[in-house]
């Protein structure tokens, strides 16, 4: 049956519970039974919402789109090695995250609820800021406060009330905990309900490459909320039979914010205090990931890898890329860097998706402070 499941203490709940947490405290995942008619997904239209039958959501009237996803897989050369790159930073409002807020504020809307906190270091929150707008949802969104501006401009076009906190992206994550005691927590981190969204990254890589797995995905990893989404979504296409294998999974971070490389490296228990520093890759600076266990053991079970790359190999591989006309933000060349570092090594006969996950015009100051260095 569809509930959801509590990682911790196994209670289960009904899907149209409005809740995102167990009453442990602990997260929630969904279980859910995707399944593929792949000659009728084939006849529909070419948005993320194909594949239907694979989203937890009730009732049709209740989907929030834009026609989003299906993005180009483009072959992209790098260091003379191709790789397959998914154009994810030409979504609406410019990042992936739009995967993640179109399902979860139509599960919004079907549960009735009118109004949702979020927090994020921008593209989260301009993605959940949209998708309330198109559902006449009200929303506040917590930001840190040197967020980039064209995202804090973003999110207040789209009508949301904008709550920008001083200090750390940990004091914002305080922050709107303490509002989400009142209203409900639409959150890309803690929320089940945006991974089983972000997975059909994963769905249309399959389809795109002919309904088979690629040898290799590499990921940028913060929270995980593509990371973890992508591996429910190659999960569940091998639990239908569509594919034989789910890729190797290689997850990128930052060297200045860099706890999950080394909680994977050095084999912890647990994720360790990090002395996070500034990166150039803000959006994936996140010193305690709340799905930390849960992202190294996808990479485990993947067979996968963590790399780690420097500000100045994300400042050398963001002036590459856009040099060769796809302007993307610097926290998605945080992910092209490690492209470079990973084809290194790779198998001339390995087949490598990746994606560029957010649009350049985003974070102007940010571009400006790179091309003026
Ligand atoms: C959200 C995001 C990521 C990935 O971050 P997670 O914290 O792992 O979800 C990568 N790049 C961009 C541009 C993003 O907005
Ligand atoms: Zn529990």
């Amino acid at each position: 049956m569809e509930k959801f499941v509590c990682i911790k203490c196994n209670r289960k709940f009904s899907l149209n519970e409005k809740i995102w947490k167990c009453k442990c405290g602990a997260l929630l995942d969904i279980n859910f039974k995707s399944t593929f008619p792949v000659d009728k997904i084939k006849q529909r239209k070419l948005t993320m919402w194909r594949y239907r039958e694979a989203i937890p959501l009730l009732d049709d009237n209740n989907i929030i789109s834009f026609d989003e996803g299906f993005t180009p897989l483009t072959d992209v050369a790098f260091n003379g090695k191709s790789v397959l790159v998914k154009q994810d930073y030409l979504f609406p409002t410019g990042s992936y995250k739009d995967r993640g807020a179109s399902v979860l504020i139509s599960k919004v809307r079907e549960l009735g609820i009118k109004e949702v906190v979020e927090d994020s270091s921008g593209n989260a929150g301009c993605a959940i800021a949209a998708y309330c707008a198109k559902a006449k949802i009200d929303c506040e969104i917590f930001v840190p406060q040197d967020t980039s501006a064209g995202k804090l401009a973003q999110i207040q076009f789209y009508r949301a009330k904008l709550n920008k906190i001083p200090g750390s992206r940990e004091n914002t994550a305080h922050a709107v905990l303490k509002a989400a005691e009142k209203y409900y927590y639409a959150s890309h981190s803690w929320n089940p309900f945006f991974f089983h969204g972000t997975k059909t990254f994963a769905f249309e890589v399959c389809e795109q490459l002919g309904w088979k797995s690629p040898d290799t995905v590499i990921l940028p990893v913060g929270n995980g909320t593509l990371l973890l989404g992508a591996y429910i979504g190659f999960n569940e296409l091998l639990e239908a039979g569509i594919i034989d294998k789910i890729p190797k999974i290689i997850a990128i971070q930052s060297v200045n914010c860099a706890p999950l490389y080394r909680a994977f490296k050095e084999n912890l228990e647990e994720i360790p205090d990090i002395d996070k520093k500034d990166t150039l890759a803000e959006g994936i600076a996140i010193a305690k990931p709340i799905r930390g266990k849960q992202i190294i053991e996808a990479v485990k079970k993947s067979n996968g890898d963590f790399i780690a790359v420097e500000d100045w190999e994300i400042k050398k591989s963001l002036k590459d890329i856009c040099e060769r006309g796809f302007y993307i933000e610097p926290t998605a060349a945080s992910t092209t860097a490690g492209i470079c570092k990973y084809v290194e090594k790779s198998n001339p006969d390995e087949t490598i998706v990746s994606l560029f996950t957010g649009h350049g015009l985003k974070t102007t100051e940010k571009m400006l402070k790179v091309l003026n260095e």
